[in-house]
């Protein structure tokens, strides 16, 4: 079993790609994680993203919310706590960095009570930040921030998207320190401008990493497989995730799917 716990997809059209490809990758469940920040036409408000992922079992939504700059804020954050308490959505994702907002400013504590209310996952963007944006400030998705947000708040379910790359190491050591933290796979593989000489030594260095940061919490608990499709297509990125060797089975179940299952309490798979 393989469940996917971090792709995008923002309408109806993109929900049915999402679907295609999962079908073509024997990939049997996806979290699909809301974008707040576009402002473009087509695109869904999560209100309208709901009834369409509820339509299929092997969908799952994590709902989001601009942060900053945000005049409906208290309109989004009811639709949003509505959706936690109808179990619409298995998480809240935030997107620091692509906002100026650090995970530790009091900003976020209603999340973090909405979540723990509902006893669903916080979700970190962390690490780079996607070229479309270039107004992101990335000191605010360093992962070292996220260590104060856990500490303070151990019945919060904490993720760290993208390893936090390139700060994997701090990844590492956030996820490792507290026992609420987890971090997912997605999002990590070679951007296409990358020559083939440097593009080959990126991905040797990527395994390496995501070896250490297994090596050093000492397990693969806390390693959840992920893709970001479709910024990455399924298949390359399972591909690359067979690449990395080393995994046993037991280590290989975890990450595609029972740690994932765990954390978010996936229902129905
Ligand atoms: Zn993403």
């Amino acid at each position: 079993m393989i469940v996917d716990c971090h792709v995008h997809a923002d309408n109806g059209r993109k929900v049915q790609s999402l679907l295609k490809s999962m079908k073509a990758n024997y990939i049997d469940a996806s979290i699909i994680l809301y974008f707040p920040l576009w402002k473009k036409p087509g695109y869904f408000s999560l209100e309208k993203l709901i009834p369409v992922v509820a339509g299929h079992p092997e969908l799952y939504l994590a709902g989001s919310i601009r942060m900053t700059d945000n005049p409906d804020f208290d309109r989004h954050f009811h639709v949003l706590k509505q959706a936690a308490q109808n179990r619409d959505i298995v998480a809240v994702k935030l997107y620091p960095g692509y906002e100026p907002f650090f995970p530790s400013d009091s900003i976020c504590e209603p999340i973090y009570k909405l979540c723990t209310d509902n006893r669903i996952p916080v979700i970190f963007h962390s690490g780079d930040t996607w070229w479309l944006f270039p107004t992101s400030k990335v000191r605010y998705a360093n992962p070292v921030y996220i260590d104060d947000v856990a500490a303070n708040h151990p019945d919060l379910k904490i993720m760290i998207a993208h390893l936090g790359n390139p700060w994997i190491r701090e990844t590492a050591e956030v996820a490792s320190k507290n026992r609420n933290v987890v971090t997912d796979l997605s999002g990590l593989l070679c951007p296409p401008h990358h020559q083939e000489r440097f593009a080959k030594r990126y991905t040797k260095k990527l395994r390496e990493e995501i070896l250490d940061l297994v090596a050093y919490y000492g397990d693969t608990d806390k390693l959840l497989f992920g893709t970001d499709f479709p910024l990455y297509d399924q298949k390359t990125y399972l591909n690359f995730f067979n690449s990395i060797g080393e995994f046993n089975q037991a280590d290989r179940e975890k990450i595609l799917h029972e740690n994932a299952k765990r954390f978010f309490a996936l229902q129905g798979i």
